[in-house]
């Protein structure tokens, strides 16, 4: 029988950015009299990383790298490439990656190492959303706007089926039996 998915509103968009004002307080102080570049990842951290720049206080400079993974069935996350690299340099810098949301952890020890190889002068990770319970990978995060344990979520940036990403708050994807509700063959497991 064909899935049937519901949206489930989560996250309002007062509280994302309310928490979104908080993260920015915090990077600003932090990284106060450095050399900063925003490394955000494409596409779901693009709203994520508008807003968070936009309340700032200290200069910043903004890059993006786009990631794309390859392989079958529930490992499909599991060899990455960089289909667009990071084109500031980054040696000596102080490099923030913004992530969207952290599953597995695969992309983001992928995306540390390969950044690592520009010797910048750190790299630390700030992530919208760490869902903790699929992990495979240890990640240590310097920055978190949210912890969900599991599910599919969309919104914000982030999509499903490139989807959703225009919406300001978070919904997480629960299934249904209203038949008249967005069909869900191709989602990944949750
Ligand atoms: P990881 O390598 O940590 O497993 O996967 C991270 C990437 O998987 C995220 O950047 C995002 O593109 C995708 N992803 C993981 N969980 C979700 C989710 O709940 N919703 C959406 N829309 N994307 C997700």
């Amino acid at each position: 029988m064909p899935r049937s998915l519901k949206k489930v509103r989560l996250l309002s968009s007062r509280e994302i950015q309310k928490r979104v004002g908080e993260l920015a307080r915090s990077i600003s102080r932090d990284y106060q009299g450095r050399e900063l570049v925003l490394v955000g990842v494409l596409n779901g951290a693009f709203i994520f990383l508008a807003d968070l720049v936009k309340r700032m206080t200290i200069p910043v400079q903004v890059d993006f790298v786009r990631l794309s993974s390859y392989g079958s069935g529930s490992e499909s996350r599991g060899r990455i490439t960089v289909s667009k690299p990071a084109e500031l340099p980054l040696a000596g810098k102080s490099v923030l990656i913004v992530e969207d949301i952290i599953d597995t952890g695969l992309t983001l020890d992928f995306l540390s190492r390969s950044l690592q190889e520009q010797h910048p002068e750190s790299i630390r990770i700030c992530a919208l959303v760490d869902k903790s319970e699929r992990r495979k990978l240890p990640v240590s995060l310097d920055y978190t706007g949210f912890v969900v344990p599991s599910g599919f979520i969309v919104g914000y940036g982030l999509d499903f089926d490139e989807q959703f990403r225009q919406l300001p708050a978070i919904y997480r994807l629960e299934e249904t039996l209203d038949p008249g509700a967005i069909r869900a063959d191709s989602m990944p497991p949750m």
